[in-house]
């Protein structure tokens, strides 16, 4: 998470909510943020008109996806709506010659992020190494035309297997304990205080949450999520990637966490985050056991967790297999017996999308009964918070405002899509349910919120929260729906041992998760488009976006200067396949990207599982 910087920007003036004000230049250099714009803080913050932008330097780029895509793939283009701005080619980059291998005609698009054109060469499929262009009227003549050129990028089966390679290879680098491939291994082998004044014993394995080495499931369990999507994707990979090993190394520290009433641990957390004069970082006496449960979402995950690894490694590993459906059972025993939900007696959406993917991979882990009963009545549940839009609300009354709390910022920002999920789990595997219609026909209702909502923008990126009632920031609005892309500029959480304070997080991990889920409704519905939005929302995250960057280091282009706090040494070096958290919005909703600013350019876990999580769906689909 965001460590220490988190203070030192504020101590700085540099933040003090981003969003509703940037900040001074002063406190930008003080930094080391090149401060290129003078501006009053309020101006910067403003979303910027024609006439600013036409008065500043500007990028003129047809944006694409600078890895590629695969033949059958959604392609799309996008380009700021320039004068004479109409069509786009594309020329293959290893033949001599200009002339265009395909022809296509841009169009407007929704303006959210402002005026931009799209062009599809969906139907283009032949494997090579191209470029496009995007002929405009000469901005300095005035005259005559001048193309604007993309990155190369590739068309291929495989085009995404070096990015997975990358990906995973991050895994490697921030195991925790005496692993092979840390990089600063042997760490944190120590003994660990525990909160409830038990014995302290060496608590090993798991990956460092960011560039912190926290360890608590909120941050880091969702990476297992991103290895078991490769290793069931992509069987073929599972030998040159050591996947079994790297599983395995995440979740032996996941199960020795796990309480005899069969709860999962908080986990290894900062005694205190924010003071690094005091502690070493790299001193397992500087950090404690929390022993209470983890939120509900999390005991969740863990089981569904269990229920995949022990399906995937049934025949491999058979004795490994059987311990995790047996860790798996004990934590569903715990969490059948809770009434309510993490924040209150209603269970949240979250918790019962999470919920049904538990019960439907228990139920194909053991097929029993019980986990299929669980996951079909959480899953009825979760179909009555669809609202007439199509999306579904969190919970049944208002949302529910909780500053003071440290999960539920998290969930919302980065796990949120998790609850769609669960549902197309129910109707992938549970077609012979008397409910499954309704499952199904609910995720039709929702496929068509998607559409209207990734209209509104020419990027197909969906908001991250629809506002039930009134909303207490400033939205943008649509058909009568209140919506960010963006966290709010006003978002707090509690970091344990400390007070609620500001926190925000980039964009990569919503669209990440909601790609995910488009690949899934794709198969269920029957529906191509939704295959296509689904590698729109990794053509976001690597390079088609208003930064024409791309967000994980070593794959694409453009990376913004990844976070360094200094406060730890050796300090966490510039890994391939990190993947950065992405944008975050300013208090207008626009996207905005600070280098080296911890929101915006550190490496966090969620963002790196829900990544490398779509890269595997999009490395086979279509
Ligand atoms: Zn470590």
């Amino acid at each position: 998470m965001g460590k220490a910087s988190r203070r030192e920007f504020a101590k700085l003036g540099a933040i003090a909510g981003i969003g509703t004000a940037l900040g001074s230049a002063e406190g930008l250099r003080a930094v080391g943020i090149a401060a290129t714009n003078t501006a009053p803080a309020s101006e910067l913050a403003k979303p910027s008109s024609q006439e600013e932008s036409s008065s500043r330097g500007r990028l003129i780029a047809p944006l694409i996806n600078h890895v590629g895509y695969r033949p059958g793939a959604g392609k799309f283009i996008v380009i700021e709506d320039l004068p004479g701005a109409e069509s786009f080619e594309l020329v293959r980059v290893h033949k001599k010659g200009m002339s265009p291998v395909f022809v296509g005609k841009l169009a407007s698009t929704g303006k959210d992020f402002g005026p931009y054109l799209l062009g599809d060469f969906s139907s283009f499929r032949e494997p090579g190494i191209y470029r496009a262009n995007v002929p405009v009227g000469n901005p300095v003549t005035g005259e005559d035309r001048l193309p604007a050129w993309s990155y190369d990028f590739g068309i291929g089966e495989r085009v995404w297997d070096d990015s997975l390679h990358k990906l995973v290879n991050y895994y490697r680098l921030q195991a925790c304990g005496a692993s092979r491939h840390g990089y600063n291994s042997p760490c944190h082998t120590g003994k660990i205080e525990r909160d409830d004044h038990g014995e302290a014993v060496p608590i090993t394995g798991g990956w460092h949450s960011a560039h912190d080495h926290l360890r608590d499931l909120s941050e880091i369990l969702h990476g297992v999520f991103g290895l078991l999507a490769v290793a069931t994707a992509r069987p073929d990979l599972e030998e040159e990637l050591g996947l079994f090993d790297e599983i395995r190394w995440g979740n032996d520290y996941f199960l020795s966490l796990q309480s005899p009433p069969g709860y999962v641990c908080f986990g290894v957390y900062a005694k205190h985050y924010y003071d690094y004069e005091r502690w070493d970082w790299w001193d397992s006496a500087s950090y404690i056991l929390i022993t209470k449960p983890a939120a509900l979402i999390f005991q969740h995950n863990f089981i569904a967790i269990q229920a995949m690894i022990a399906m995937l490694y049934q025949q491999t590993h058979p004795e490994y297999a059987a311990r995790c459906r047996e860790a798996g059972r004990r934590s569903f025993e715990w969490v059948r017996k809770q009434p309510g939900g993490a924040w209150g007696r209603e269970k949240l959406s979250y918790e019962l999308g999470t919920g049904v993917l538990a019960g439907v991979e228990m139920f194909r882990a053991t097929g029993e009964v019980q986990y299929r009963k669980f996951a079909a009545a959480l899953a009825n549940q979760l179909v009555a918070l669809q609202q007439p839009a199509g999306f579904f609300a969190e919970c049944q009354g208002s949302d529910v405002e909780i500053a003071a709390d440290y999960d539920l910022p998290v969930v919302r920002a980065v796990y949120a899509p998790l609850a769609q999920l669960g549902l197309c789990a129910a109707a992938r595997w549970l077609a012979d349910d008397p409910d499954w219609p309704r499952w199904k026909a609910s995720l039709a209702r929702f496929a068509s919120f998607l559409k209207s909502a990734s209209e509104a923008n020419a990027f197909g990126l969906i908001p991250y929260r629809v506002y039930r009632d009134q909303p207490p920031v400033k939205t943008r609005s649509l058909h009568g729906l209140h919506y960010r892309y963006f966290l709010e500029p006003d978002v707090k959480t509690t970091i344990p041992f400390w007070k609620p304070d500001y926190w925000n997080t980039g964009s990569d991990a919503q669209a990440a998760g909601h790609g995910v889920v488009m690949s899934w409704m794709a198969e269920i519905l029957g529906e191509t488009w939704l295959a296509k939005l689904a590698q729109r929302q990794l053509d976001w995250i690597t390079g088609a976006n208003p930064f024409n960057a791309s967000m994980i280091l070593g794959v694409g282009r453009n990376q913004p200067v990844s976070y360094r706090s200094l406060e730890i040494f050796p300090d966490v070096p510039d890994i391939d396949g990190a993947v950065l958290q992405g944008p975050i919005g300013t208090a207008a909703d626009e996207p905005l990207i600070v280098s080296n600013y911890w929101a915006t350019a550190e490496f966090w876990m969620p963002h790196q599982a829900a990544v490398t999580w779509l890269a595997a769906e999009i490395s086979i689909s279509a």
